[in-house]
């Protein structure tokens, strides 16, 4: 007789957030080759459905912007990925609707782990805990965490470990999605090279108390002039042409563009809604990306729709 879980119900969707950094710096390299990095992260309003049902076997289908630059291979796709962590059985269909840009640096990928894995634990009935399910998503990979959390939260270690950032007000942003997508790994490893050329001291990685101050009294004037990603250094020199976006975003009227993560999605905080749409239309007119979008923050993490 199966000891297996068996599938409960009929389908379980899950909406997952994209994350934009507002303070990133990167550490030194790890014994386990990771960075050690101190990270704001907010979660923003693009979202990613992630469907999951009970199947016969394991498959992983995506639709949506940048749907033909995800792997569809479920031992590939970070959802398919992630609902093998919940059971290595597990014979789910995965229906994945995108709307977070792919390889943009605004966690993805992550947001459907994060996704996955909750939806998963819910349809096959798996009954972990809070900390099992956040034991699981770091395993998976060190934005998964933040994927099921949400909101403001501070992150270190490699990101993963997250404390909740008190956060007033609504921030208002403006996304410029590049045309071609960056790999992290490839961004880091810039960063390490540009730091080995310039024999940089150590880099430090101290928790942003300023910033945290700024988030917690809503002063969005204050967060948008100390918004910070040591990778952009990093992202602009392997796609130079962002640093013409950046300019772009801040000539429209922006308070204050960024990087979001490892690219190379640009992010530009705005005072308030109505500032945010004039930056996105003057933007999009300047045909420096892909596509704008607006978005606010910060908002929930994964939650079943
Ligand atoms: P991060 O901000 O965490 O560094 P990212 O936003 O730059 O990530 P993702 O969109 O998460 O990048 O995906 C990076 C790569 O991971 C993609 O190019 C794709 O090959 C692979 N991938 C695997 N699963 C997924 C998924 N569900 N959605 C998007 N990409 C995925």
């Amino acid at each position: 007789m199966s000891l297996k879980p068996r599938a409960r119900s009929a389908a379980i969707t899950v909406r997952a957030a994209a994350k934009v950094n507002l303070h990133l710096r990167v550490g030194a390299v790890r014994a386990d080759g990771y960075h050690e990095l101190t990270t704001v992260f907010q979660a923003v309003s693009l979202f990613d459905d992630v469907t999951v049902r009970a199947a016969d076997v394991l498959s992983v289908q995506t639709s949506g912007e940048g749907a033909a630059e995800v792997p569809d291979d479920p031992a590939l796709n970070l959802a398919g990925r992630a609902a093998v962590r919940v059971d290595p059985d597990a014979r789910v269909a995965i229906e994945i609707g995108k709307s977070i840009p792919v390889a943009g640096g605004m966690a993805g990928g992550s947001a459907d782990a994060a996704a996955s894995l909750l939806a998963c634990t819910r349809l096959l009935g798996v009954g972990w805990s809070r900390a099992e399910l956040i034991a699981a998503a770091a395993d998976l990979g060190s934005d998964v965490p933040f994927g099921l959390h949400g909101g403001t939260a501070l992150g270190v270690g490699r990101g993963e470990r997250l404390s909740p950032v008190l956060s007033r007000g609504q921030y208002h942003w403006v996304l410029a999605i590049a045309k071609t997508g960056l790999a992290t790994p490839a961004v880091f490893a810039e960063l390490d090279r540009l730091r080995a050329k310039e024999a940089a001291a150590e880099p430090v990685t101290h928790r942003p108390d300023d910033l945290l101050r700024a988030l917690a009294a809503g002063e969005v004037e204050q967060v948008a002039a100390l918004l910070h990603n040591d990778l952009q250094p990093a992202a602009l020199s392997l796609q130079p042409t962002l640093r013409r976006t950046l300019s772009a975003g801040v000539d429209a009227g922006a308070l204050a563009g960024i990087v979001s993560g490892s690219g190379p999605t640009c992010a530009f905080l705005c005072a308030d809604e109505e500032a945010a749409v004039r930056v996105a239309a003057e933007l999009a007119g300047r045909g420096v990306a892909k596509s704008v979008r607006t978005a606010h923050g910060p908002v929930p993490g994964c939650r079943i729709v």
